[in-house]
């Protein structure tokens, strides 16, 4: 499924594995120590091998955690892209603790710094609905119309926009979600 919005910005479903999928910056859903985790990470981290892990060492020595709502970039090591972008989700905890805002945040995060590089395709996972137990209907429109408002200005970089999800069920709240812009 996609949307293409009148500026020509497409916005497109996929259901996969976001590690095959070329693309000029993937976005991982990492954690707030920048250490490799399970879920996508473990996967980011096996495909795209050592030299993703160094950077976000040096990153971490630099600068310490990365809070949940922002993201940080690497190169993409052996994976099919030019970029990681790493953002940290929030932990659900019931809703009524900004988890919206949060979870908003780092797409734009991640959006932010592909505009600074110039990026023109860029992948998306469901950040925040694996393992930081995000509700998908919940979050999949907040990720849709963050994504989606972004993509309707015309001075971004980004001229398609992706979201690989994992499974069906992820694919199809997803989709609901498109249906509604
Ligand atoms: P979080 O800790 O932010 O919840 P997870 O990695 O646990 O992150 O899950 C986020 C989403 O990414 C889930 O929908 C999960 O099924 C999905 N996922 C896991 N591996 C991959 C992959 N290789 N490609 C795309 N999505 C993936």
């Amino acid at each position: 499924m996609q949307h293409l919005f009148p500026n020509g910005r497409l916005l497109r479903l996929v259901q996969g594995d976001i590690t095959t999928l070329p693309a000029d910056a993937i976005c991982n859903a990492a954690n707030s120590a920048l250490r490799p985790g399970g879920g996508i990470d473990g996967s980011i981290h096996r495909a795209g091998g050592p030299a993703i892990l160094h950077e976000l060492d040096s990153i971490r020595k630099k600068n310490g955690a990365c809070p949940p709502g922002s993201a940080v970039a690497t190169t993409a090591g052996n994976l099919p892209a030019r970029y990681v972008f790493h953002a940290v989700g929030p932990v659900y905890s019931g809703g009524g603790n900004s988890e919206s805002q949060v979870l908003a945040s780092c797409y734009r995060a991640c959006l932010a710094l592909a505009d600074e590089r110039k990026v023109q395709r860029i992948s998306f996972p469901s950040i925040s609905t694996g393992i930081y137990g995000y509700p998908l209907e919940e979050a999949a429109p907040v990720a849709i119309e963050t994504v989606a408002e972004w993509l309707t200005e015309n001075d971004t970089s980004v001229k398609e926009a992706i979201f690989v999800l994992f499974d069906e069920a992820t694919r199809r709240a997803y989709e609901r979600a498109l249906a509604d812009v």
